[in-house]
């Protein structure tokens, strides 16, 4: 007995430690969806199963479906966000307050059942909350049956039907998808203006539709033959059976699904050299069917670049989509705008592709973290562009647009709901500037090749299980061997700014003595470049306390001399250059340009012959 007793407890503490270390599981809601749409009334029907498995530690007695539809009816909360918001999103304004009845958006739910039993359900907005009849022990697994019909809206943002370019049907946002419950709990939030989290599952979908459509979508086609034309290059001169067609796509081990459906969608395929296959939908318009066409050695490209620098893509397929607005991102593939000019196509193709990484794959929580998807995003991208276009500078356009939003008065910390900043412009700034500029700072800190090995490691450690701001730094701290925290939260969690100067330069003797200040709240790392008359070029390097180590020397051609850190708390640093000040021609903090210093007039001092002290004239 007490032999069987010590081993129980064993076995029932080994499943808590488990549990412990275990704390980020993900959730599991696989589905099986029917769709039955008529394209007179823009009307669908869906049979929607799902089985939910909790992986939680926690007993689930409600869960909650979005219902993103209903957003785009008068006097919603995306309505009068949209029309109240200081700065509106010149595509939204007052769109939504116009629509007709027969205009606007809807998710009805006509059944629900839980495992056979009808359960009660309350709608709030776009979100559903459902009052389970069995509660969901953890590790639990139940089923739900749900019958719903929707309206598919005009188009206003990312989904609908009849945008400007013409495609008649964008489906995303279009299913009632259920919330994720992490750690942190529900994540159901009301559909304001922007970005999405789901819950990893397979998706199963029937789309039953005129066969006069074209689809494309989430995940791999599964019927090419029984559709009729083979689905390669189709363009609607090719003859298609009569009756309704059912396009039947699986989709393994994603957060989402989205599809959009044409009559004149052209369907090219494109395989990337150790994957994925690559497929492109686009109307065949005079003007713009060459770009489509060029655009995809281009995408090609961009997935191999991708794959070596950042990690491999781990689906098999990806489809490029004419969706007819803007850009976004979804489940192996894209929607982007079709028309304009080339480069901008290439610029949409590069952006969204890169989301495949941060938000497909590792998929931080978009709305929490807007960062850490569209600015790792950006700052991927960019550097792609940068060697696409020849830009040596990638980057600075991030840095600008920082700089402008700080002037304009506007700025606010990075980590917060990205509905909830005051206006559109702080959120855009914010989230893809500022997160990109936090991936090149990461740089300047640690140095690159720490920085890209991070990346790496991150991707591979990371990938399916929803990263948060320290998943992501502490791996660039295993991998630089460099305490980095205190940079996320100065960047990501205030608005402090960092502004180094040139307070004095010295002549002594022999010697010069160089006092820099910290003008700015935000401490960091300063590299400070002395340039001879000669042309002789010293890295003076100053750590800070904060990283508990210094970056490796990044340009072995120059001399670097390390110095001993300056602690965060004060505000001047005086280096010791043995030279005299007749033998140096300039003086430079951060050369590189990585550190976001907002006065970057003060960084730099030319010094002419014959000056033998120099004092920052403000002071
Ligand atoms: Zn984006």
């Amino acid at each position: 007995m007490r032999i069987f007793l010590t081993l129980f407890c064993c076995v029932a503490l080994g499943i808590q430690v488990l549990r412990a270390q275990d704390y980020r599981w993900q959730q599991r809601a696989d589905y099986t969806m029917n769709i039955d749409f008529d394209v007179n009334t823009h009307r669908f029907t869906g049979s929607q199963k799902l089985v939910y498995t909790n992986n939680s530690p926690d007993t689930l007695r409600k869960v909650y479906y979005h219902l993103y539809y209903n957003a785009f009816q008068p006097g919603s909360m995306m309505d009068v966000r949209s029309r109240t918001i200081a700065d509106p999103d010149a595509r939204v304004q007052d769109r939504i307050s116009k629509l007709k009845p027969d205009e606007i958006g809807y998710q009805h739910i006509q059944s629900l059942r839980q495992d056979g039993k009808d359960i009660s359900y309350l709608i709030n907005g776009t979100v559903l909350e459902v009052t389970l009849a069995k509660p969901i022990v953890p590790s639990g697994k139940t089923t739900f049956d749900m019958k719903f019909e929707a309206q598919v809206p005009q188009q206003i943002r990312r989904t609908g039907r009849n945008n400007r370019e013409g495609i008649v049907y964008s489906m995303t946002q279009w299913f009632p998808k259920m919330a994720e419950y992490d750690y942190r709990g529900w994540h159901a939030y009301q559909y304001v203006a922007r970005e999405f989290h789901g819950v990893w599952g397979d998706y199963d979908v029937k789309i039953t539709i005129d066969p006069k459509f074209v689809l494309a979508g989430t995940g791999k086609l599964q019927n090419p033959e029984s559709i009729g034309y083979g689905y390669e290059n189709t363009g609607s001169t090719v003859k298609r059976p009569d009756g309704n067609l059912t396009w039947h796509f699986i989709a393994k081990r994603v957060h989402d699904f989205a599809w959009a459906a044409d009559p004149d969608y052209v369907h090219d395929k494109v395989q990337v050299p150790g994957g994925p296959e690559l497929h492109f939908f686009y109307q065949p318009k005079e003007k713009f069917a060459e770009n489509w066409k060029n655009l995809q050695p281009v995408a090609v490209e961009h997935f191999k670049f991708m794959n070596k620098r950042f990690g491999k893509y781990p689906y098999d397929t990806y489809s490029i989509i004419q969706g007819g607005d803007g850009g976004m991102e979804y489940a192996m593939c894209t929607l982007i705008l079709g028309e304009g000019k080339f480069n901008g196509l290439v610029e949409v193709m590069a952006h969204e592709v890169t989301h495949a990484w941060y938000q497909g794959v590792l998929a931080s929580n978009e709305s929490l973290y807007a960062w850490m998807d569209e600015g790792f995003t950006d700052f991927a991208s960019n550097e792609f562009l940068g060697i696409a276009f020849e830009d040596p500078a990638p980057q600075a356009s991030s840095y600008a647009g920082y700089f402008t939003l700080i002037k304009s008065g506007l700025q606010e910390p990075p980590n917060q709901h990205s509905d909830h900043f005051n206006t559109n412009r702080a959120y855009g700034t914010t989230a893809y500037n500022v997160g990109a500029i936090f991936c090149e700072q990461l740089k300047y800190i640690i140095g690159d090749e720490a920085f890209y090995k991070g990346m790496r490691s991150y991707f591979a450690k990371w990938q399916f299980r929803h990263p948060e701001p320290n998943d992501f730094i502490r791996v660039m701290e295993k991998t630089s061997g460099m305490q980095l925290t205190w940079y996320m939260n100065y960047l990501i969690n205030t608005t402090k700014r960092i502004n180094y100067s040139i307070r004095s330069v010295v002549s002594e003797g022999n010697d010069t003595y160089i006092t820099l200040e910290r003008l700015g709240e935000f401490p960091m790392p300063v590299d400070l470049m002395i340039t001879g008359k000669d042309g002789s070029k010293v890295m003076f390097y100053i750590p800070t306390n904060e990283t508990l180590g210094n970056k490796p020397v990044e340009d072995k051609s120059i001399d670097r001399m390390d110095q001993v850190a300056w602690p965060w708390v004060n505000p001047t640093y005086t280096v010791k250059v043995s030279k005299p000040m007749s033998q140096i021609a300039s003086v430079e903090i951060d050369p590189s340009q990585r550190m976001a210093d907002i006065d970057r007039k003060n960084n730099k001092l030319e010094i002419a012959d014959g000056i033998k002290a120099y004092q920052d004239p403000t002071k």
